[in-house]
């Protein structure tokens, strides 16, 4: 791995998109003001962006499957157990850095306590959830039955049960619930979301586990590695082209939004629960992180940071650590130098489990709901918070408003209502745009983290293997 990260040609398509992004703010701010759109017109202006969305979801699945593989066959088994589980640290103590973070934040600043939580519609009923088995549905989830169904998982349809919760009906679509059937109480519980159809966690365990067997198959197993090899160089090619797309796409993802957006009251009303969450997101990522990053790494975290901005944009644009992932492998590799060996082990697996911007806008937000009913949380109930948040940021899918689905773990958890999020899903779209970029950025440094981590392990297989596969 080479040293400081370089100006390169996609650190350039990044600032385009920053560009785009003030053009699609102001185009929508224009034709809002100028224009009255029926929802139609809307729905067309929005679809350059729509497509590109499309594109960045077409390449996931190949993208996860040849670079998990790849990733985990190019490393033997003990170097690949090293690399997981410093990952896996890393993962868990940034999660519970931004736990608390949050909840000191949203406890000091109080952003319910001045708000009552009468307006609230409560009818409707609450979905059936509870957290004593959610992380063991969570495991399970993890061993598909089967493999094209993992890859084309038949979303289920939400029983009607949940289907009255309110709030459900206004999130995005793509935030579909990852529903458990419960045998004892013959309800659907929500353990966490789909990604896009796609059963992430079951596809990754499943890459890992058949990677480390081509890894140990000798001359046989060269030729599956060459192939895997193959398709992920095809598929970065592809994110390649579409990245070239993404100034066009995003400038009209934002200035549809903008168009489409009809209470913007609600931020004046919601100004200091969104305070609090931005804050705290805002704190993570330019101290907290870079911290970490710095006293590990010894290096710049901010120019680290000014090499991911492409993927930083795109995230904040589309809301989806898992339609970013093309863009976020990009940018680690191009501009931040961070070796193929790690980035295809770490990201894909950070970009599913790793969501330190969730689980904080989560604490948050249940600490919030509970100032808003004047609910006294006792010191069990705040760990019982951090925990779930935790949890529930895992169970959360890349994908848009996931989080605020999962949200449902931690309420009910501590004795909340959980529909009350329906007091919060008015401003999600615009939290959520942030968390995610959090989400990415906290992947990107924990690549960069675990391939320091791993320096020694990686300069003796330079040494030891004829042929690098994963870094030709
Ligand atoms: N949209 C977020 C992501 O893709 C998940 C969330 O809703 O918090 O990372």
């Amino acid at each position: 791995a080479s040293p400081a990260p370089i100006y390169t040609r996609d650190t350039r398509l990044g600032l385009d998109c920053i560009t785009s992004t003030q053009a699609g703010i102001s185009l929508g701010v224009v034709v809002r003001e100028y224009a009255s759109l029926s929802q139609l017109h809307k729905q067309y202006f929005g679809f350059p962006g729509e497509i590109l969305m499309r594109m960045l979801k077409l390449v996931i699945l190949p993208l996860i499957i040849s670079s998990m593989i790849t990733g985990v066959a190019a490393l033997d088994s003990e170097v690949s157990g090293k690399i997981g589980l410093r990952a896996v640290i890393y993962y868990f103590s940034t999660t519970i850095i931004a736990v608390i973070l949050g909840i000191i934040l949203v406890m000091t600043i109080k952003p319910g306590v001045s708000q009552t939580a009468d307006h609230i519609d409560r009818t409707g009923t609450t979905p059936n959830v509870t957290t004593v088995d959610t992380l063991l549905d969570l495991l399970r989830n993890m061993f598909p039955e089967n493999l094209v169904q993992a890859c084309f998982q038949q979303v289920r349809d939400i029983p009607n049960s949940a289907a009255s919760w309110p709030g459900l009906g206004e999130l995005n679509e793509s935030a579909l619930c990852l529903l458990s059937w419960q045998n004892i109480t013959k309800e659907y519980k929500i353990i966490g979301t789909y990604s896009d159809g796609i059963n992430v966690l079951g596809l990754i365990v499943f890459c890992v586990a058949f990677g480390l067997v081509i890894g140990k198959m000798g001359e046989k197993g060269r030729i599956l590695l060459e192939f895997f090899d193959a398709l992920n160089e095809a598929t970065m090619k592809l994110v390649q082209i579409i990245m070239c797309y993404m100034p066009v796409g995003i400038l009209f993802l934002i200035a549809a939004k903008i168009i489409e957006v009809e209470d913007w009251e609600i931020f004046k009303k919601m100004g200091l629960y969104m305070v609090t969450v931005l804050s705290g997101l805002a704190i993570h990522a330019t101290i907290c992180l870079p911290l970490i990053f710095f006293v590990i790494v010894r290096k710049n975290p901010y120019t680290f940071t000014l090499g991911m901005a492409q993927a930083l944009v795109t995230a904040l644009m589309i809301s989806s650590s898992s339609a970013t992932l093309p863009v976020t492998f990009r940018c680690a590799e191009e501009n931040n130098r961070i070796d193929k060996r790690i980035t295809r082990f770490v990201l894909p697996v950070g970009a599913t489990i790793n969501m330190d911007g969730t689980a904080l806008y989560e604490a948050v937000a249940a600490i919030f709901i509970a100032q808003l009913n004047d609910y006294a949380l006792d010191v069990g109930q705040i760990v019982t918070i951090s925990i779930t948040a935790t949890v529930a940021s895992i169970g959360a899918a890349g994908v848009p408003n996931a989080g605020l689905v999962t949200m449902v773990i931690v309420l009910t958890a501590v004795g909340l209502p959980a529909s009350d999020v329906t007091l919060i899903v008015a401003v999600d779209w615009l939290l959520d745009r942030f968390r995610t970029m959090i989400n990415v950025l906290g992947d990107a440094y924990g690549a960069g983290i675990v391939q320091k981590l791993s320096k020694r392990e990686l300069e003796r297989m330079d040494l030891t293997s004829d042929v690098d596969v994963a870094n030709p």
